[in-house]
């Protein structure tokens, strides 16, 4: 949580806007009008539950509308509140435009502990609310698309859209009024994994350039990286495993809500979140490791990369003192605090940026939202046409292996990999990892290319309000 004294989430983010705006020759008009959250909706509705009605407050917010659809996560927690709402909203409109996501930046929130209540109880309220934002168009396939974000998943996605259909019988394209369903609702295959799986992307773009690993004093690639993970949440839990799975990183730390736990061995992900969910979501008396009773001290251990995955302001001006971790990457939105960011650079940290870091989730929903209005997978058509051709391929060079004046020899699992033709799946990522390619090196030719711009969140906002700016001044702003 951030101390007293420091702004609020919202002003945190505006003044980052305003630090890179300084750097920019937009003309103040305009930078007012990039910078303002367009509207909010606040919503107050009834839902009777267990005998009375209870009351709840949603908040739909729409930050910029230089392209539709707007997009943007609906969050349910208690914390929700419209300076909340404001600032993450303006966070997707940086967001989309950074990794060219053709939308406007919204973003949603209930105040609610959906720990509190039951699936039904839930379904019930999820519809109401839903209900509530679609007969004001602040959910609908052209002007604002939804999406999952803290609290939320799979599950009250496909009620919204369910939801959408019935109250829109005759929209074709239903279905791309939220995204982040399930696969059997219209989803998209790797859309759960997607935000985590950015941020594995994004820390391979950083790992490929030598030259930036070594701003933050490291070397080499993910291999053997000691990693502290911050929230073990949907984002958290897949950057961790992608990470220590694939890349060889080593997850020393993971912190959430009941404290830490710590391994320097290396803390096996897969292994955790399955016993933390046969126990309540805790982490202390897993067998293996230390535990932490105070889990934002281990936010302070030394370590090669941090990653807060979980909310807004945990690295706040209490604390960014004592971060030894020379690289952090922000899977959350929001999670250092303007004052925070300052102390950390001071001190040569590297910040890879949530607007970019976390965008992965957005990328694969824009996949989705295609999807849904072409009404066809990925892959369908073209699958087994690849497939036919590589075969061709394929046959003729066994064909010339098997001449013995050749000499000759397919490796062992050429054909089969080969033969392999893409499925949604693997064009979900392929397509993903070029998105966070082409986005961080946008960012970091900003980043080298000026001297006035010294790290890559100024870099990241630069280049996203510079793309804005254009899509303004093309409607003839
Ligand atoms: N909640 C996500 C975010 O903060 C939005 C994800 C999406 O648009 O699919 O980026």
């Amino acid at each position: 949580m951030s101390v007293a004294g420091e702004p609020s989430f919202r002003e945190s983010v505006d003044l980052m806007f305003k630090q890179a705006t300084a750097l920019m020759d937009l003309g103040p008009g305009l930078q007012e009008k990039i910078r303002v959250c367009n509207s909010t909706y606040t919503v107050r509705f009834g839902v009777r539950l267990r005998g009375k009605i209870e009351t709840f407050v949603g908040y739909r917010s729409v930050h910029s509308e230089h392209m539709e659809p707007v997009t943007g996560g609906i969050r349910y927690s208690l914390g929700v509140n419209q300076d909340e709402v404001e600032a993450l909203a303006a966070l997707m409109t940086y967001k989309c435009a950074l990794v060219e996501a053709p939308f406007g930046g919204s973003k949603g929130g209930l105040c609610i502990d959906p720990r509190a209540w039951d699936e039904h109880e839930l379904e019930q309220i999820t519809r109401r609310f839903a209900y509530e934002l679609i007969k004001r168009d602040l959910i609908n396939p052209a002007q604002n698309v939804p999406a999952p974000d803290m609290g939320t998943g799979e599950r009250e996605m496909a009620w919204i859209a369910d939801q959408y259909a019935r109250m829109n019988t005759t929209d074709i394209n239903a279905k791309a009024c939220v995204t982040g369903k399930p696969p059997h609702a219209g989803g998209i295959q790797g859309r759960v994994e997607a935000t985590g799986r950015g941020v594995q992307y994004a820390l391979q773009a950083f790992f490929r350039h030598p030259e930036d690993a070594r701003m933050a004093g490291l070397s080499g690639d993910l291999d053997g990286k000691r990693v502290v993970v911050q929230g073990l949440g949907n984002v958290g839990y897949h950057a961790a495993k992608f990470l220590s799975e694939d890349d060889g990183a080593k997850v020393i730390a993971v912190i959430e809500r009941d404290g830490a736990l710590i391994d320097e061995a290396g803390i096996n992900i897969e292994e955790l979140r399955q016993w933390m969910s046969r126990n309540d979501g805790r982490l202390a008396g897993y067998p293996k490791g230390q535990h932490m009773v105070d889990g934002a001290r281990a936010l302070e251990l030394d370590c090669d990369i941090l990653i807060p995955a979980a909310m807004e302001g945990v690295i706040h001006l209490g604390n960014a003192a004592n971060i030894k971790a020379p690289l952090i990457i922000e899977a959350a939105n929001g999670p250092i605090t303007f004052g925070a960011d300052q102390i950390l650079r001071k001190k040569g940290c590297v910040i890879i940026p949530d607007m970019y870091a976390n965008a992965g989730g957005v990328t694969v929903s824009y996949f989705e939202w295609v999807k849904n209005l072409s009404h066809i997978r990925f892959g369908r058509m073209q699958r087994r046409a690849e497939e036919a051709r590589s075969r061709l391929l394929v046959e003729e060079l066994e064909r010339l292996s098997n001449d013995q004046h050749l000499g000759w020899q397919l490796s062992p699992d050429f054909k089969e990999k080969f033969l392999q033709g893409s499925d949604e799946l693997a064009l979900v990522r392929s397509g993903l990892d070029d998105t966070m390619r082409a986005a961080y090196h946008a960012m970091r030719e900003m980043w080298h290319g000026r001297d006035d711009v010294h790290d890559l969140r100024m870099a990241a906002y630069i280049v996203s309000i510079s793309r804005i700016a254009a899509t303004y001044k093309s409607k003839g702003l």
